[in-house]
């Protein structure tokens, strides 16, 4: 059940229920914290068992978004929605052009973007109805698919652990077990083709493994469960999150772990195994912010350009996390932890204080 202690008690601002019987829709936003910025985050549409579960997973969703984009040094705070609704049977024009009204009574203090169960065609519905609202198709001033973004990220990360691990940044001859052959899958593999690495790959699609191998064609095909296994530089999960785990953890034959996947740890406890394995756990949830960054420049105007500057910026934060875990000796997840929070902290420190109206420094631009 909701309260106000649970609402406090990992620090969100504000959360936000919306229904509308005309149309079937029940939504619910929390907005985790907006010192940075608007808070921003998807929108994902899940039958869920109870309306407990569904708060559940937006506030835990929307703390996360709050770190992703401190950490990635967007001027963004984070936040989520969730729509109680079987997407097979429950999604309408009315009811996402019904939450995009909602959304716009918001005043900008959250924007959405697709997520689980959210297409181009669902968000373009609520487009109609606000602008608090990214990763809309390239014809309306959207960036288009997050996927390639998100693949570069995965890959600078990749190529400053290995900095830290094999002391220079080239991948080429390094062996990567690459775990999804999906859109973040086959991007990231081209960019290690190209860089000279070997990549064995798994998938449960076969359709997708054909598509993969075509792109990356010396690709070496394994099993499902025997990614766990392959003798590799690298392990990069782009499938599901919590591979790292009780069951994993001891068959990993990496020196590096590093993917697009959330939550690649099934547990913290895991992210000290790896330290204590003096395997590199990457940020996951740094190293998979190009999406992110992707979408958060469309307010400003789109470019391939600045996506592609700001993304790259993921190679020298991941340098400086590994250098706050050794400096600190604390694993790696709770180094990322530290310089998002300590960010966080800093700049509210500085609108501590009033500095009369400043809205004329920024002519033509709508201040956020
Ligand atoms: P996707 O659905 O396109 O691809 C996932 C692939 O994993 C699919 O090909 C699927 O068949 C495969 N898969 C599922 N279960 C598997 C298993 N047990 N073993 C092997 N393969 C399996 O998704 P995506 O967009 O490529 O995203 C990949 C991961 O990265 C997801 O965890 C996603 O949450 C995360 N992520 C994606 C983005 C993005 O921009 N797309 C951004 C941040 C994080």
């Amino acid at each position: 059940m909701f309260t106000f202690e649970r609402l406090y008690a990992e620090g969100h601002e504000e959360i936000v229920f919306f229904s509308d019987t005309t149309c079937n829709l029940k939504a619910i936003i929390a907005i985790h914290n907006t010192v940075l910025g608007p808070a921003l985050g998807g929108t994902r549409m899940w039958p869920y068992g109870s309306e407990d579960e569904a708060i559940e997973d937006v506030l835990r969703l929307s703390k996360g978004m709050t770190y992703k984009a401190a950490v990635s040094g967007l001027n963004l705070g984070g936040g989520k929605a969730v729509i109680i609704g079987d997407p097979k049977k429950d999604k309408s024009e009315a009811l996402f052009r019904s939450y995009g009204r909602y959304l716009e009574s918001l005043n900008g203090r959250y924007i959405t973007a697709e997520d689980v169960n959210i297409g181009v065609e669902d968000i373009e519905h609520v487009f109609t109805e606000t602008t608090n609202v990214v990763g809309v198709a390239k014809m309306h001033g959207g960036s288009g698919n997050p996927s390639p973004y998100t693949a570069r990220g995965v890959y600078r990360g990749m190529e400053a652990a290995a900095v830290k691990v094999f002391g220079e940044r080239s991948l080429k001859d390094k062996t990567v077990s690459l775990q999804g052959a999906g859109s973040v899958g086959r991007f990231l593999g081209e960019l290690l083709y190209e860089s000279g690495a070997k990549v064995f790959v798994t998938d449960i699609n076969e359709t997708n493994i054909e598509k993969f191998k075509s792109l990356v064609p010396n690709a070496e095909v394994v099993g499902i469960d025997d990614i766990y296994d392959v003798d590799a530089d690298i392990y990069a999960p782009c499938a599901l999150g919590a591979t790292v785990n009780d069951k994993t953890i001891d068959r990993l034959k990496c020196k590096i772990v590093c993917g697009a996947a959330n939550n690649q740890l099934a547990e913290w406890r895991h992210g000290d195994i790896l330290k204590e394995k003096n395997i590199l756990y990457a940020p996951d949830y740094l190293i998979n912010a190009g999406g992110l960054m992707n979408v958060s420049i469309e307010f400003e105007g789109w470019s391939d350009t600045k996506a592609t500057r700001m993304v790259d910026t993921i190679f020298d934060t991941t340098l400086k996390i590994f250098k706050i875990s050794d400096e600190q000796n604390i694993p790696v997840y709770k180094a990322t932890d530290v310089l998002a929070e300590s960010r966080i902290e800093s700049i509210r420190k500085i609108q501590a204080r009033y500095l009369g109206d400043t809205s004329h420094r920024f002519p033509g631009r709508k201040k956020r």
